[in-house]
Formats: C-alpha cells, structure tokens, sequence
C-alpha cells in the first residue's frame, strides 16, 4: 500500500492533523494553565525544545525519518503531548511499521482527558492503521465510531467508501458516497462522476445475478448522476441487445457518443454490428465520418472505417484512411499490421510502400498506451478504475511526439 496515492492522502491528513493540533494547543493553553494551577509543564516544555520544531519541519519536508527522531526526542521531555503521539504513530504507519502504529494510537485511546475531537481523531488514526495491516473490520469499526463521533467526517467517510469498494460492497459504497455528496453540497464535481461509476457497479452485479430488469435501472441511474459514465451507456445497450431490441441499443451507444465523443471507439464493433443487423451498414460509415469531421487528429474512426472498407473489398480506400491515421498514432502497431493487410491485397505496390515508409520513419513505439493522471499506473486496456490508487475514471490516453532527440511524453 506504499504507493504515491496513499501516501498524498496520509500527508494531506497529517497536514490537517497538524493544523488542527497546532490550533488546538494554543485554544488550550489558557485553559491547561487554569486547570493545572500554573503548571505549564507539557507546552511550555515543548517550544523549549527545539525537537518539536524540526520535527515538524521534517515532517513537512516528508523526511520521515527524521521527523521521527525529533518528534521522539521532544515526546520524551512531554510525553503526554498528544498530537506528537497522534503523529508519531501515523509516521510508524507510513513507514510500514503498523503494529508499532496500532500500539501508538491505541495507549492513546486509554487517555481519560481526550476531547470528543481528540477521540475522533485518533480513532481516525487508528482505522487508517487497521486498513493498512489489512484488518478490514476493525478498520470498518474504527471508521464507524469516528462517524458517530463526528458525523461529518470527510475523511471517515471516504475510507468507509473505499473499504465497501475493496470488498465489492458496491452498494454500501454508493450510500456512503451520497453523504459525502451531501456534505460537500455540489463543491466537487467528483462525486457525481463516482456515484456514477458505483451505480454502474451495482448494474453488472445484478446483472450477472440474472436480474436484467434491476441492472438497467441501475445503468441508467448511473448515467442520469453523471452523464459521462461511459460503461453504463455501453452495458445498457448490452442488455438490450440482449433482449433482442436493437433499435434502443443502438440509442444507448448513440447516446454515449455524443456524451463522450473520445470514447466513441468503445462502440465500434457494436454499433457495426447492430447497424448491420438492421440491414443499415452504411450508419456506421456515416458515424465515422461524422466523427472524423469533427476531430481529424482521431485516428479510431479512421481504423474503424478503413477495416469497414476492407471487408467489403474497398482496399485502396481503406489504405487512404490507415495513412490518414498513421501520423496521429504512429506508435499503434494495429495500425501497422492493418496497412499491411491492405497493401498484401493491392499486390504490394512499390509505389504504395515507399508512401507507408516515408509516412513510419519518426514513429515510436510503445506497448502501454494508457496512463493513470492521479498515480501514473500504465496498462495497454482501458480501465474504469485504477488498480494501483483505486480512483474513478482516470486513465488518459498517453500520445508521444514524432521522434525528437529526446522522447517525452506528452498527458493528453
Ligand atoms: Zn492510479
């Protein structure tokens, strides 16, 4: 679980945390100095020594290993300062060393004069140990009682999500996912594109528990939260397709295109198939078309309609639309391997040859075109969520420039 996502996530919260202790140890020091008869023992002592500082500069720096050692030292000369122990303790988990966490935050819990706030947060710790170490439950109940501690916490709320998620408990994800939604009241436009993708979860569950009825329902909620969840149009005029009734499938690809043009590709060799089920092939030229007029840099329409071509023995237009393509993705060896079919079937023309070599000579090639923008993850397929930081539908396209002296890769 040491990966940049988690570790984003931890450092924003221990930057919260920190915020909010700082805030809290000045709030308290008047009332700490009334309540132990002048006795500034623990924060006085603590900006007497320069550890705690440093400490937190280290920690700001994500030098975890130091902070660790200064923030130690300056727990040792106050060792009932809890957010150094709060901290320490996260430290030990982002190091991997979640038993020590677990004890950390655990001896904190026992203390009789935590506030409300206090408790809630060092359960929050807790729960993030527990999910760390794999305990799934009592990470579950830590989370829990955060939430009865302090309904509206953000950060509860979002691993009680991701925990539902990791288990497939799509529903419960969803739930937990509308308070959030709730909370943030509209703030982020995140949410719908999640409530979206969970109702999409809990379509193909029920699909493939036989219930046609309840997974469109559920497919077409998803796309009624975000209209760009683009696997509920796809599984929707899947279901359709299935019941025999065409004409509305090819509504729900149709729909998803329009909503989400650079996704068009996904409902290729539906679309081509449901047109010519309709006895209308020629719906799908007209499709591509459309879309190559609208975006000339597209090389999948190009692709898609040159192997229509193909097929109906038009090779020579075909091979016009693959060169067409080829400058835009000349690292897609589908490309390559289509033109090759097309110039086998117009005998090899020298002519036709020299064109292709002209047009390949700065090509790159690479095999994993796709590209996590959150965590970096790499995959050759498209997925809906990342394997690797677990977010929502954040997989680009990588495209590379032709050939320079240096090859950088340019997000699109
Ligand atoms: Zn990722």
């Amino acid at each position: 679980m040491a990966d940049g996502d988690v570790l984003t996530t931890e450092l924003s919260l221990l930057a919260v945390l920190v915020a909010l202790l700082i805030g809290l140890a000045v709030g308290k020091a008047w009332e700490r100095y009334k309540l132990r008869d002048g006795r500034w023992i623990d924060r006085r002592r603590l900006r007497d020594t320069p550890h705690y500082m440093l400490g937190l500069n280290f920690l700001v720096d994500n030098q975890v290993d130091q902070a660790i050692d200064e923030l130690t030292h300056a727990a040792s000369s106050a060792t009932d300062a809890l957010e150094i122990q709060m901290i320490l303790g996260n430290l030990y988990r982002q190091k991997g060393q979640v038993g020590r966490a677990i004890n950390v935050h655990q001896a904190l819990l026992q203390r009789p004069d935590l506030t409300t706030l206090e408790h809630a947060y060092v359960l929050l710790c807790l729960g993030l140990d527990f999910r760390n170490g794999g305990f799934v439950d009592r990470a579950l109940e830590a989370f829990q009682e955060v939430l009865q501690l302090d309904p509206r916490n953000r950060y509860a709320m979002v691993h009680l999500e991701k925990l539902h998620e990791d288990q497939q408990q799509w529903a419960d994800a969803l739930e937990m996912r509308e308070q959030i939604a709730l909370l943030d009241a509209g703030r982020r436009p995140d949410d719908q594109q999640i409530l979206g993708f969970l109702r999409n979860e809990i379509g193909n569950a029920q699909q493939r528990a036989g219930d046609s009825a309840g997974a469109m329902r559920a497919f077409s909620e998803a796309i009624e939260a975000d209209a760009r969840t683009v696997p509920a149009y796809l599984n929707l005029g899947d279901v359709y397709e299935q019941q025999g009734n065409v004409p509305r499938a090819i509504d729900a690809w149709e729909r998803m295109i329009a909503a989400a043009p650079s996704h068009a590709h996904l409902a290729f060799d539906r679309l081509e198939h449901a047109y010519r089920t309709l006895g209308a092939p020629n719906r799908f030229v007209e499709l591509c078309e459309r879309l190559i007029t609208r975006e000339p840099q597209g090389w999948r329409p190009h692709l898609a309609l040159a192997r229509h071509l193909a097929a109906a023995g038009q090779h020579q237009a075909a091979l016009e639309r693959l060169l067409d393509a080829l400058p835009h993705h000349p690292h897609s060896l589908i490309i390559h391997q289509e033109i090759w079919e097309a110039l086998a079937s117009l005998g090899f023309d020298g002519a036709l040859i020299r064109r292709y070599v002209e047009l390949t000579r700065e090509a790159v090639f690479y095999l994993d075109p796709h590209i996590c923008r959150r965590c970096r993850y790499r995959t050759t397929e498209l997925l809906w969520q990342c394997p690797q930081c677990h977010e929502w539908n954040t997989f680009v396209e990588e495209r590379l420039a032709a050939a320079k002296e240096t090859t950088i890769a340019e997000t699109v």
